[in-house]
């Protein structure tokens, strides 16, 4: 380990494992070629070029970045323009403003979206669907979506990748991905992809 940034040969990024399915997450990466660290701290954040925020439980793993000391340096490197990817509880984390969250549950923000927890009711906990991408390639994507949340407002600078009916459940903005589904945990990798092609777009400038 050099401690600083990468230029060069394999992409070095974060997943933020703080709560939730990182493993899910640092398995596709790896399996993609980039260089993954387990983010826990504020050093572990600086030495990656973009972070993954996966699925879990958006409340606690926000209470936890805050007990770690990770909440300021994630907001910063974010709106600093580090990529990132957040996948259900990590879209949630994503999003400027969260509807349906708990009282002091706070977001990291940089999505202009709002997005509701549990937005699909208590009644169906978890679903899977093939949704219509095409900006994600042909192939229909092949989406769980687990207590999912979904995007109720999209600002204009906010590109829907995919819908389900009337809900956006797939948003991108700039280096910013997030989906209200799983792709970890399909074998789904295109997002992954997106995401590894923004880091090498900004650690190549
Ligand atoms: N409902 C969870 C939350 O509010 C998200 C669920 C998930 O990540 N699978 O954070």
């Amino acid at each position: 380990m050099d401690g600083g940034r990468r230029t060069s040969g394999a992409p070095r990024v974060g997943v933020l494992a703080l709560q939730g399915d990182v493993r899910e997450h640092a398995a596709v990466l790896a399996a993609l070629g980039a260089q993954v660290v387990l983010v826990r701290s504020p050093a572990q954040l600086a030495a990656v070029d973009g972070l993954v925020l996966p699925g879990g439980e958006s409340s606690v793993i926000d209470k936890l970045a805050r007990s770690f000391g990770l909440r300021r340096p994630i907001v910063d490197r974010l709106s600093a323009g580090m990529p990132a990817l957040g996948t259900c509880a990590g879209l949630i984390l994503l999003a400027d403003r969260i509807l349906d969250g708990l009282p002091t549950q706070q977001s990291f923000g940089g999505l202009d979206v709002d997005v509701r927890r549990n937005a699909f009711g208590s009644q169906v906990d978890s679903f899977e669907a093939l949704l219509d991408a095409p900006a994600m390639g042909e192939a229909p994507l092949h989406a769980t979506f687990i207590r999912a949340p979904a995007v109720e407002r999209v600002g204009a600078s906010v590109e829907v990748l995919a819908s389900v009916g009337d809900r956006v459940v797939a948003v991108e903005q700039g280096a910013l991905l997030g989906t209200a589904f799983h792709p970890e945990v399909d074998g789904e990798l295109r997002f992954h992809r997106r995401f590894l092609a923004h880091v090498a777009r900004v650690t190549s400038v």
